[in-house]
């Protein structure tokens, strides 16, 4: 793994989160994009290096709108930016760690992603990403 590439923070009314979110960083996303395959909406903010995402269900079989039924609003993920997102798929199943998807599926941001099942990780949900050249 290269860096962590963003944190995911999970929100119900991303317009809401948008405004407070600018105001605690002190500036605006750079982008904002739906990922119809996931259900989801997102937002980022680029902070020095590091990255921010404010993910947001747009529907109800959305994994977001599942977990928000179950979670609060909050931290939801961790982002791992990856050379090769199928070998090291490869590797962490090869270690035993389960993945929620079995080939990289389209992430926002430009990237192709796949999720560690958080059981398998002290609870926390990683995702590995990969630029899409
Ligand atoms: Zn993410």
């Amino acid at each position: 793994m290269k860096k962590i590439e963003h944190i995911g923070i999970a929100v119900t009314d991303i317009n809401k989160s948008n405004e407070l979110f600018s105001k605690i960083f002190g500036k605006k996303n750079y982008k904002s994009e739906t990922v119809e395959s996931e259900g989801v909406t997102t937002s980022f903010f680029q902070i020095g290096e590091s990255k921010i995402e404010l993910v947001s269900a747009i529907n109800s079989e959305s994994p977001i709108s599942n977990y928000l039924q179950k979670n609060r609003e909050g931290m939801h993920h961790i982002s791992f930016e990856v050379e090769d997102i199928v070998r090291e798929m490869a590797r962490l199943k090869a270690e035993g760690i389960r993945l929620l998807n079995d080939t990289p599926k389209k992430g926002a941001d430009n990237k192709i992603i796949c999720f560690l099942h958080p059981k398998d990780t002290n609870g926390v949900l990683i995702e590995l990403c990969q630029e899409i050249l």
